[in-house]
């Protein structure tokens, strides 16, 4: 391998274990293996899963504060960008809904050779009937902002906050998101911006300032045919 994952981590100010190191290389040789059998990513080749998967998702704390948190990880495909910070936060309570079954069962597997905990969904967001908030809510490459707004937000506590990882485009996005913010109850609070390779990356952070109406999240068709 020639990236340095360990050097680019260090950079952002965290020391792997030995554990972090051997979890990192078990989540990466289940990947492989699953992903011969279905699709899970087109990224596959070593350094480039290290760097544009487990890197990436770790660059998270770039933007927000992770500690012991609770955190809702909508549409994580693969485990992204929940189990790299798992691994790297063990303390962070996580919990994944993801709308395709195969996913799920990858993460299973997965979830169990890492020896970590993660309450893992099957499930479509807008239709999860929520039992309670969390601290914080993610989505990486799910949707544009303002469709993902509304799937995100309303399971996002007063106090909490949402984070969107999102790539070149984000004040395009943004533009687009302004209203969608309001009336669910958000306000920005801070975005970055920052390079992996060529690719420019972005997060915005969304601070939960009031309690989201329980119309919301509508139905899908609802939410992709008349956006907020
Ligand atoms: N977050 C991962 C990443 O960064 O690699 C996966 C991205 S993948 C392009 C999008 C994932 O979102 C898929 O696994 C898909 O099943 C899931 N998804 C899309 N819409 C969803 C929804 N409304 N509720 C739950 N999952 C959804």
């Amino acid at each position: 391998m020639k990236y340095n994952f360990e050097e680019s981590v260090s950079n952002i100010g965290i020391t792997l274990t030995q554990k972090q190191k051997q979890q990192f290389e078990i989540y990466y040789e289940t990947l492989v293996e699953w992903n011969n059998k279905m699709n899970l990513t087109t990224i596959i080749e070593k350094d480039d899963v290290y760097k544009k998967h487990f890197f990436d998702s770790i660059c998270l704390i770039k933007a927000q504060k992770i500690t012991n948190q609770t955190l809702l990880d909508v549409g994580s495909g693969a485990g992204f960008p929940s189990i790299p910070l798992k691994i790297i936060y063990p303390e962070l309570k996580i919990t994944i809904i993801d709308a395709l079954k195969k996913r799920i069962t990858f993460l299973e597997d997965l979830v169990s050779k890492l020896d970590i905990e993660a309450e893992l969904i099957h499930g479509r967001a807008e239709e999860y009937k929520r039992k309670h908030c969390f601290d914080l809510v993610t989505a990486r490459a799910v949707a544009n902002l303002n469709m993902l707004c509304e799937l995100c937000i309303p399971f996002v506590k007063v106090g909490g906050v949402f984070i969107a990882m999102k790539g070149p485009k984000l004040e395009e996005e943004l533009k687009t998101s302004t209203e969608a913010i309001r009336v669910l109850g958000g306000k920005i609070n801070n975005k970055i911006e920052y390079q992996l390779d060529d690719d420019k990356r972005s997060i915005v952070v969304i601070d939960k300032l009031h309690k989201t109406s329980p119309k919301y999240p509508r139905r899908f068709n609802q939410i992709k045919s008349s956006p907020l």
